[in-house]
């Protein structure tokens, strides 16, 4: 009886993202888990041979592979096996609504991720959500298609993993505002003069969490905290002016909901992202672990600052970008993404970062209101333009 109960709750997996962070680290959550999770599905980018790795030890049903040069390797790679290889967007959203699927992790970066996610979604499955751009871009289009489709969003990002659980249990009618917690960075407390010459090997070094490359110079550059705003708005129905960022450089208390009765909740622990990713694939299920705990012993204070958004103006882009609605997130999440991966090539300065985005986001032209395809047309060109700008920057060649 005991074991038809367990065979019963399996959940099968469509990991997106498999080679990444987020990814690898939901493997290892369904490697302390075997009889909970099952692999259906498996995607990755461009890293073939951790793919071939993943696919060898987790036997799926299928591998969707998004670069060519890649697809052809893995499938030379596995060509000797039953698991199906597969290439491509559209593969990826085919995949995503198997029956043989009940839960999707979207863990691939970017705008990237959009059409995987708001497939899962259209075909109704619970999705859990890593891939925040998603959201910034396209959190309109993306909630209203889970209310229609009855599909459930469950955060992974930390946060909103944290406020999630705070409101377990809540009406979300009840919540007065919520307080997102923020590290600040490797560079927490410094000025323009000191970010003028900061370099990619700086910005790499994050404090508290070791992540993907570009969720990590979002971080150095408080873009992170500006996203996390908006991802929030949208997975719990805020207005813009409940939502609040504070710095707490040690990263324990995740985040907290305030009431309307002026009672507060937070959730802490111990920064380890596979919490909140074994939180979101066994939710509504808490799973044991043996993760490292959180001690009072080992801290001797927890802080809080006021966010410094003239220095950090990132961050301030990102809140207008909120207020100011429609197309906006998504011109500046694609401007965003030009920098950061123009950064982590060397090609523009870390200020400079925030000077393009600025500018795209006052040139690229305004819609209030944008479906899926107005949205695909403003992310193309808001990249065209800056990487326009990007080319007038001195390191550009
Ligand atoms: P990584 O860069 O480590 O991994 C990204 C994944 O996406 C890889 O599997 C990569 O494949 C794949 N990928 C990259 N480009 C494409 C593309 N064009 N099409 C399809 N797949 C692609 O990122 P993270 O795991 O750090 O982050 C993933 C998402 O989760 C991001 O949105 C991030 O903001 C969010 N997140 C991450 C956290 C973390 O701790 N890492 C915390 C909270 C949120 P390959 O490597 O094979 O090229
Ligand atoms: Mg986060």
């Amino acid at each position: 009886m005991h074991s038809l109960t367990l065979l019963i709750m399996r959940k099968n997996l469509a990991i997106l993202g498999s080679t990444g962070s987020i990814g690898t680290q939901a493997l290892e959550v369904v490697d302390a888990h075997p009889h909970l999770f099952n692999v259906t599905v498996l995607s990755g980018h461009s890293n073939s041979a951790l793919l071939t790795e993943q696919a060898l030890k987790f036997q799926p049903e299928a591998v969707v592979v998004t670069d060519t040069a890649a697809y052809e390797k893995v499938k030379n790679n596995l060509g000797h096996t039953a698991i199906r290889v597969m290439e491509g967007q559209e593969a990826l959203c085919e995949a995503v609504q198997w029956d043989t699927v009940d839960f999707v992790l979207a863990a691939i970066v970017g705008f990237a991720g959009l059409h995987s996610t708001l497939a899962a979604v259209r075909a109704g499955k619970q999705v859990g959500v890593a891939n925040k751009e998603t959201l910034v871009v396209a959190g309109a289009l993306i909630t209203e298609a889970a209310g229609k489709h009855n599909s459930m969003l469950v955060p992974v990002d930390s946060e909103h993993s944290a406020l999630f659980q705070c409101l377990t249990g809540e009406n979300y009618g009840d919540i007065e505002k919520i307080i997102l917690t923020a590290s600040g960075g490797p560079f927490l407390g410094k000025k323009t003069n000191f970010l003028i010459n900061v370099k990619k090997s700086h910005a790499l070094q994050h404090p508290n969490w070791n992540m993907g490359a570009k969720i990590t110079i979002d971080s150095a550059t408080l873009m992170n905290k500006g996203l996390e705003m908006i991802e929030a708005k949208w997975l719990f129905g805020l207005d813009n002016d409940q939502i609040e960022v504070i710095i707490h450089p040690q990263s324990i208390i995740h985040s907290l909901v305030q009431f309307k009765d002026g009672s507060m909740k937070a959730q802490m622990g111990l920064p380890d992202m596979k919490l909140p990713i074994q939180y979101a694939m066994g939710y509504p299920a808490r799973l044991s672990n043996d993760f490292k705990r959180f001690s009072f012993k080992d801290y001797a204070k927890l802080t809080f600052e006021q966010p410094d958004a003239k220095t950090f103006r990132n961050l301030q882009l990102a809140t207008d970008a909120m207020y100011k609605g429609g197309n906006m997130p998504c011109i500046m999440n694609a401007a965003n993404e030009e920098v950061v991966n123009a950064f982590l090539n060397n090609r523009v300065g870390f200020l400079e970062m925030t000077d393009i985005i600025e500018k795209t986001m006052e040139k690229v032209s305004f819609t209030e209101q944008p479906g899926l395809e107005e949205l695909e047309a403003t992310n193309t060109e808001a990249r065209k333009v800056a990487l326009q700008f990007l080319k007038q920057s001195p390191l550009y060649s």
